[in-house]
C-alpha cells in the first residue's frame, strides 16, 4: 500500500498537531502517523499562556475555548506555612495571560480533530517502524497497523513522537539522557463536587515543595478528574516503593503533604498510579536535511515549571513554518532559524529548573516582598515567554536570578541582625 504526501509527521500529541494544522493550513499535504487509538493517556496536564497564541495561529483555538477547560490563571506555591500566589496577568511581556490545566486525552483528542478539520490526515494505531530518508521521493516511512506493514512517503519529515524519540532511536542520533537521579509518580483520582467544596479554592493548581528536591502537583480539572503527582530525588520514594504497589506508595506519599494530605487521603485513583524515571534528556542536532525534530523529542528537562507543552507547540509551529518556506522552494538555515531557537529557550527554562532544585528560585518565590518589577519579569519566563530578549531575567537569566536569590539573602540577614540589636537595646 503507497501514501505520498508532501510532510509526514510522527506523533499526533500538541507538537505534531500544530505543524500538522498550521502546514495543512498553507495547502500542503500532511500524514500523521500515531501509534495510539486516542483518546489516549499522556502526562502534561498544566499548560502555560505561550501555547495560547500558538493555537490561534494554527486555527485550533476555538474548538478548545468551547470544551470548557478549568482556566489556569495563576498557580499557588506551598512550603513551610508560607504561600506563593503566581499570577499570569503580572506579566512583563505582552501576549496571553490565562490558559487552562487540561486532561490530555480529552484535550490532545480536540487537537487531532482540529488538524484533521484542517485537512491532516492522520493514520491512528500506526506505529513507526522503520524510516529512510535518503529515499528519491525524500523520506519513505514504514509503519505496523493491525499486524500489516504500511509504506508512507514525503518530501520531509517531522519527527514529534515525543518520548518515544523514533527517530533519534532508530538513527541512532545523539540522544543523551541526563540521569538527574529523579522520578515522578502520579495518578488521576475523581473528586466529587461536594468533595472538593470542603476545601478554599479547590480548583487552584497548586505545588507544594516537601523537600528542596520533592515537590508534590495538585491539578484539578473541570470534569470531576484531578491529577496527582511527586517529582523529586529518587531517595524520597524509597521507603514508599518499599511498600511494593504503587497505589499504597501513592497513599504514603500523599500522607506526607501538609496542605493536601486530608483532601486526597481517601480518594479513589481512575488512572495509575505510575511511575516515569529519568524523563530528562537532551539531543545534540534536532534537524537533518530532510527532518527535524519537535516537542518532546527535541529535549525535556523538567516538569516543575509545566514547559513541556509549550515547547511543543513552539517548535511544532516554528518547523511549520520553516518547512513551508522551504516547500515554497526559499532556503532555510535550519541550525540558525530553529536549532539555536529552540535552544535558546531550553538554556533559559534550564537556569529556572536548577535554581529551583538548588534553592534560589524557591528563595526568591518564598520571600514574601519580592520588588514587583523584578517579579513581572520572572512571571513572564514562566508563562513561557522566553523568547523576549528584552526582559534581563531571559537575556541574562542565570545572573539575573541568582543575584535576586542572593541580596534576598543578604537583606533577610541584615534584618535579622537589625532585630537582634533591636532586642537587645529593648533589655537594656
Ligand atoms: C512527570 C511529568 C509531568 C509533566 N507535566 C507537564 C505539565 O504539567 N505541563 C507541560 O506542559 N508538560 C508537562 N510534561 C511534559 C509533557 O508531557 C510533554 O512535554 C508533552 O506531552 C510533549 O508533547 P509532544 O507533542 O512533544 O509529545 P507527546 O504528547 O508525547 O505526543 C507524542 C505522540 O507520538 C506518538 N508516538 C510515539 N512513538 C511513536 C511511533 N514509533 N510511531 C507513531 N507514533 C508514535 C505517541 O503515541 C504520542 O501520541 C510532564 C512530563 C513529565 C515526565
Amino acid at each position: 500500500m503507497g501514501n505520498s504526501t508532501d510532510v509526514l509527521i510522527i506523533g499526533a500529541g500538541p507538537s505534531g498537531t500544530a505543524a500538522a494544522s498550521w502546514l495543512a493550513k498553507q495547502g500542503h499535504t500532511v500524514t500523521v502517523l500515531e501509534r495510539a487509538v486516542f483518546p489516549r493517556f499522556v502526562i502534561g496536564e498544566s499548560l502555560l499562556p505561550l501555547s495560547m497564541g500558538h493555537w490561534e495561529e494554527t486555527g485550533q483555538l476555538p474548538a478548545l475555548m468551547e470544551q470548557g477547560y478549568e482556566v489556569k490563571n495563576g498557580a499557588s506555591f506551598f512550603r513551610d506555612g508560607k504561600e506563593f500566589d503566581l499570577a499570569f496577568a503580572e506579566n512583563y511581556t505582552q501576549g496571553w495571560t490565562w490558559t487552562w490545566q487540561v486532561p490530555r486525552d480529552h484535550f490532545d483528542n480536540i487537537l487531532a480533530q482540529e488538524a484533521q478539520r484542517m485537512g491532516a490526515d492522520i493514520r491512528f494505531g500506526h506505529e513507526v517502524l522503520r524510516v529512510d530518508l535518503g529515499h528519491p521521493e525524500g523520506v519513505e516511512v514504514v509503519t505496523r497497523h493491525n499486524g500489516q506493514e504500511h509504506h508512507f512517503t514525503g518530501r520531509f519529515l517531522i519527527d514529534s513522537s515525543g518520548y518515544g524519540g523514533t527517530l533519534a532511536r532508530l538513527l541512532n542520533l545523539h540522544d543523551k539522557p541526563a540521569g538527574n537521579g529523579r522520578m515522578a509518580l502520579f495518578a488521576h483520582v475523581r473528586e466529587s463536587d461536594a468533595h472538593r467544596a470542603r476545601y478554599p479554592d479547590p480548583m487552584r493548581i497548586s505545588f507544594e515543595v516537601l523537600a528542596r528536591d520533592l515537590w508534590f502537583w495538585s491539578i484539578p480539572f473541570s470534569d470531576g478528574r484531578t491529577s496527582l503527582g511527586f517529582v523529586g530525588h529518587n531517595a524520597h520514594f524509597t521507603e514508599a516503593l518499599a511498600l511494593g504497589d504503587e497505589a499504597a506508595s501513592m497513599r504514603h506519599m500523599i500522607k506526607l503533604s501538609k496542605v493536601f494530605g486530608d483532601r486526597y487521603a481517601d480518594v479513589e485513583f481512575v488512572h495509575g498510579p505510575q511511575r516515569i524515571s529519568e524523563y530528562t534528556h537532551h539531543n545534540a542536532d534536532l534537524t537533518g536535511e530532510r527532518y527535524v525534530l519537535t516537542g518532546n523529542c527535541a529535549g525535556f528537562l523538567d516538569p516543575v515549571f509545566s514547559s513541556g507543552v509549550a515547547f511543543a507547540t513552539e517548535s511544532g509551529l516554528l518547523a511549520a513554518k520553516l518547512l513551508h518556506r522551504q516547500l515554497k522552494g526559499d532556503a532555510v538555515d535550519w541550525k540558525a532559524e530553529y536549532e539555536a531557537h529552540i535552544k535558546h529557550g531550553t538554556e533559559v527554562f534550564r537556569t529556572y529548573v536548577e535554581t529551583w532544585y538548588d534553592g534560589d528560585l524557591q528563595e526568591i518565590f518564598f520571600a514574601g516582598d519580592v520588588e514587583q518589577s523584578h517579579k513581572e519579569r520572572i512571571v513572564s519566563v514562566l508563562a513561557g515567554y522566553v523568547w523576549d530578549r528584552s526582559n534581563p531575567y531571559v537575556s541574562k537569566h542565570d545572573r539575573a536570578v541568582r543575584a535576586l536569590a542572593q541580596s534576598i539573602r543578604l537583606l533577610r540577614a541584615e534584618r535579622s541582625k537589625t532585630a537582634q540589636h533591636q532586642a537587645q537595646n529593648d533589655k537594656q
